[in-house]
């Protein structure tokens, strides 16, 4: 079987590619972040953007937030 899926930035594990992060990262975040996240709408990629400088800063998931 091949193995379609890709490193997850919040942590060593693997994630689906058409998720953002793995499904644990996932449900580390917010509630509130999560649902901004799953909105496809204008400012979706100004929220992943923000997801993955908070990732490469170190910031604990839990505490991630992006715009609304
Ligand atoms: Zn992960």
């Amino acid at each position: 079987m091949t193995d379609r899926t890709v490193k997850c930035p919040g942590c060593p594990g693997r994630r689906n590619p058409r998720q953002y992060l793995c499904g644990s990262c996932w449900r580390a975040l917010p509630d509130t972040t999560r649902g901004r996240l799953s909105r496809r709408d204008a400012g979706a990629f100004l929220r992943v953007r923000e997801l993955h400088a908070a990732l490469a800063a170190n910031i604990p998931i839990p505490d991630i937030e992006v715009s609304r």
